[in-house]
């Protein structure tokens, strides 16, 4: 098969959807690989790793589009990309199409196969291609959250881990699944005071057991939350309830109760957020206060290292991908059905059920 990669035309998102090494891993399975002249170097890999893995590079963006009969991306495409697609592409990414009118028809229209990376469920319901965003959101919370408690970046000018003699600092993480353990692992890491919160017990009884006496669970309830939050230098936000806007549980009269120069990370600002003071971010102003609490509420955080978050993801996708390039599409779903739910779109139709009810669509 021909399969092409592009560089993504999103503002500052400099992953990609195929390593040099992944281009050698179709190569070597017999396929054809079309990469646009600069593709990695955004996160860090050069025209030469890829020629030298046998790709062939192309100067513009539309002639991978045209070459390709299977194109790998990271973001769902955006306008500009629109009148590239073609009919029968397979077009392998991210798509979220659910609050995508636009970009779902011009799917249709144009019949293209429109692969999600977030919708692919595994048998035991885990989401592969979609957890290791997830773990670099979350180890990252605390990273930026460390930062922005500094004085400098407004923040109440507390060191995490303390040094002897100092108080620790209190993280406070709501939710516990992937986004909440990365943030967890990291904390304690880094020797801070924890407290994680979930409504799933069965989730707190893992993390109890994988944290023991290093971490304090909590039922994540109202009050647990107001109370926990009054002495909190950095919480981070990171509940989901799959296919819903995020509950509201960091409420703005929470707020005035806080140390000023507390730092609030809400990770799932990409549902809407978890606080209720939460507006969108971009890594280029990632901050802003609210009753002098920093929010940090970037809804892309895995840009920010595309090095490292390119190979975790395409680590995860390469895998699914050669299945895709060497069977083609029916097949491959057929052999491995899990393929099936990442099956968003064929034929100029919806294929995945909660696409299609939320825009109202026929499935
Ligand atoms: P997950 O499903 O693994 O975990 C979510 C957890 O939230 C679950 O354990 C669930 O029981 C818990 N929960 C639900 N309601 C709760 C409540 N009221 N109080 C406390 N806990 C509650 O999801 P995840 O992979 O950890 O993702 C979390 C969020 O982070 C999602 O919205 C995801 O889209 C987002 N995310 C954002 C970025 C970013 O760049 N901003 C990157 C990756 C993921």
């Amino acid at each position: 098969m021909r399969i092409g990669c592009v560089k993504e035309i999103k503002k500052q998102e400099y992953r990609v959807g195929m390593t040099p090494d992944n281009a050698r891993s179709y190569v070597e399975a017999g396929h054809d690989v079309y990469v646009e002249a600069g593709l990695g170097l955004g996160s860090g890999f050069t025209d030469e790793e890829y020629e030298r893995a046998g790709a062939r590079l192309l100067e513009t963006a539309r002639a991978v589009w045209d070459h390709s009969e299977m194109l790998v991306k990271v973001k769902e495409p955006l306008p500009e990309e629109y009148p590239l697609f073609h009919e029968g592409l397979i077009l392998y990414t991210y798509l979220h199409l659910a609050a995508d009118r636009p970009l779902t028809e011009a799917l249709l229209k144009s019949q293209v196969k429109g692969i999600a990376y977030e919708t692919l469920m595994e048998k035991n319901n885990s989401l592969p291609l979609l957890a290791p965003m997830s773990q670099i959101a979350g180890r990252l919370s605390i990273q930026e959250g460390a930062k922005y408690l500094e004085k400098m970046y407004g923040g109440e000018g507390v060191l995490l881990s303390g040094v002897p003699g100092t108080p620790k600092a209190n993280v406070v993480i709501i939710g516990g699944g992937s986004v909440g353990t990365n943030a967890c692992k990291i904390a304690v890491g880094m020797g801070a005071n924890v407290t994680i919160m979930d409504v799933n017990v069965q989730r707190l009884a893992y993390l109890d057991d994988i944290f023991g006496a290093r971490i304090q669970t909590l039922m994540s309830t109202d009050v647990n939350i107001e109370h926990a939050l009054k002495d909190a230098d950095l919480v981070v936000g990171c509940v989901l309830i799959p296919g819903k806007k995020a509950p509201k549980v960091i409420l703005r009269r929470y707020l005035k109760k806080m140390k000023p120069g507390a730092v609030i990370v809400d990770v799932a600002v990409d549902q809407g957020g978890c606080c209720e003071t939460t507006r969108v971010t971009y890594h280029d102003d990632p901050v802003f206060k609210v009753d002098d609490i920093v929010h940090y509420c970037v809804g892309n955080m895995p840009g920010a290292v595309p090095r490292t978050s390119t190979i975790a993801l395409t680590n995860a996708t390469l895998g699914y991908g050669l299945k895709i390039a060497s069977d083609g599409l029916e097949e491959a779903c057929k052999k491995t059905e899990v393929l099936y739910s990442a099956v968003n779109t064929y034929a100029g139709m919806v294929t995945y059920q909660n696409v299609a009810l939320s825009l109202g669509m026929d499935y």
